[in-house]
């Protein structure tokens, strides 16, 4: 027993959304299939997750969505405001919601249960990254294994592992995130509105009442939970009524990251890009890393020497397109000078006049273009 090898199609590093849903659905498709976390499975996290079109359906085949308690508020109407332009973008689609706003610690907690009655997670694991090769013997808890495929989605950690290598944009932005009770319905409409300070999103939280919305306030600088409420009452109390907000505010980095190609391994999630929280959609492209994944393996066997590569290839070009472009974004807003507010102005009203342009923003926020696949 001592000297047996447990041998495994796959060893997922990280049990966070992403990690938990990618080992989810690898077991599902019968795969032998070990997740390990470094911490244990308390988490604390109590953001909430906007959830696009496509993210949704993928929850919903692999049956999590349903067991959702909170009810996700759908995302009608999303609502764009700038300090430039006097008149705001709109973005509706008739035919379905373009998204759903649920909590992350509800999802990870439903992810996690089915994870240990499959016996697929061993928390408070951890393994030196510099250590592990696909194919070779790994010692865990004193037993040896060895795994086909390594994939690492430890999220933005991976920047402080030592010998990985980044490209990092950002640094010393951060997110406060909180809740606020409101006197009118919230409509299911989403805001993004970009002030001087930093991007601030409104969205409704997840909830039988239609009177509780949550905020995400993003910027390089302090603030004070009592200016944040006052910045946010001066935007919302026309929309929203008298707000009375939580007492608890969290603080969370922006360090929105590229990794590089590792032929040893398959990045996911936020350990392959981060995004600044502007767009609302890291997790959901994350989600699209597992759907690439899923993709490939019906495609080629997991001993494929170009199988890594070929992930990497399919899934870099959305991740550059969304750095680059979160990123231009705040760098314009951020950088108040005459060329950065005509940019700025033209964006707006190319968005405004075409509607074409808006349909495949749409189309685009909903998850449902695929760049390369
Ligand atoms: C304020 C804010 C709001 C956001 N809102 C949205 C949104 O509305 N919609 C959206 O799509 N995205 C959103 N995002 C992005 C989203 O939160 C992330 O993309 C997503 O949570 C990343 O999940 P992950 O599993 O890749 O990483 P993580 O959630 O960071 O999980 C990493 C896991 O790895 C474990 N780990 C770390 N190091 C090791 C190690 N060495 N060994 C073993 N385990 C390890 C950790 O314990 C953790 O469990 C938001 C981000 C922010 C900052």
């Amino acid at each position: 027993m001592k000297n047996k090898i447990f041998k495994y199609d796959f060893l997922i590093i990280g049990s966070g959304l992403i990690g938990a849903i990618t080992a989810y659905a690898l077991c599902k498709k019968n795969f032998n299939v070990l997740i390990i976390d470094k911490n244990d499975n308390n988490f604390k996290d109590n953001r909430t997750l906007a959830v696009n079109a496509n993210s949704k359906e993928l929850l919903e085949q692999l049956g999590i969505w349903n067991e959702l308690k909170f009810k996700p508020q759908p995302i009608n109407k999303i609502v764009i405001k700038d300090y430039i332009n006097s008149s705001p973008l709109l973005f509706i689609n008739k035919d379905s919601p373009m998204g759903s706003v649920i909590f992350n610690k509800e999802l990870h907690k439903i992810l996690i249960k089915k994870l240990k009655t499959l016996k697929a997670l061993k928390t408070n694991t951890n393994l030196d990254l510099r250590n592990i090769t696909p194919n070779k013997l790994i010692k865990i808890r004193n037993r040896n294994y060895k795994f086909k495929k390594i994939i690492v989605s430890i999220g933005k950690s991976i920047n402080t592992s030592s010998g990985q290598k980044s490209i990092i944009f950002n640094k010393n932005h951060h997110s406060y995130v909180g809740f606020f009770n409101h006197e009118n319905d919230h409509k299911n409409i989403a805001y993004e509105i970009f002030k001087k300070e930093g991007p601030l999103a409104v969205l409704p939280s997840p909830s039988k009442d239609r009177r509780k919305s949550t905020f995400i306030f993003s910027t390089n600088k302090d603030i004070s939970y009592l200016d944040l409420q006052l910045l946010i009452k001066k935007n919302f109390n026309i929309s929203h009524g008298k707000l009375k907000f939580d007492k608890l505010i969290n603080k969370f980095p922006i360090t929105p990251h590229l990794k590089k190609y590792d032929k040893n391994y398959i990045y996911i999630g936020d350990t392959l890009r981060s995004i600044h929280p502007v767009a609302g959609q890291g997790w959901n492209l994350g989600v699209k890393d597992i759907q690439t994944l899923c993709k490939l393996i019906e495609q080629y066997p997991l001993e494929s020497k170009i199988f890594n590569s070929i992930y990497y290839s399919r899934r870099a070009v959305e991740s550059v397109l969304y750095l680059g472009f979160t990123s231009l974004v705040n760098y314009l807003y951020e950088n108040q000078n005459t060329v950065n507010k005509n940019v700025l102005n033209i964006g707006f009203r190319t968005f405004r006049n075409f509607r074409l342009l808006r349909d495949l923003f749409i189309k685009q926020a909903m998850g449902k273009i695929n760049l390369i696949d």
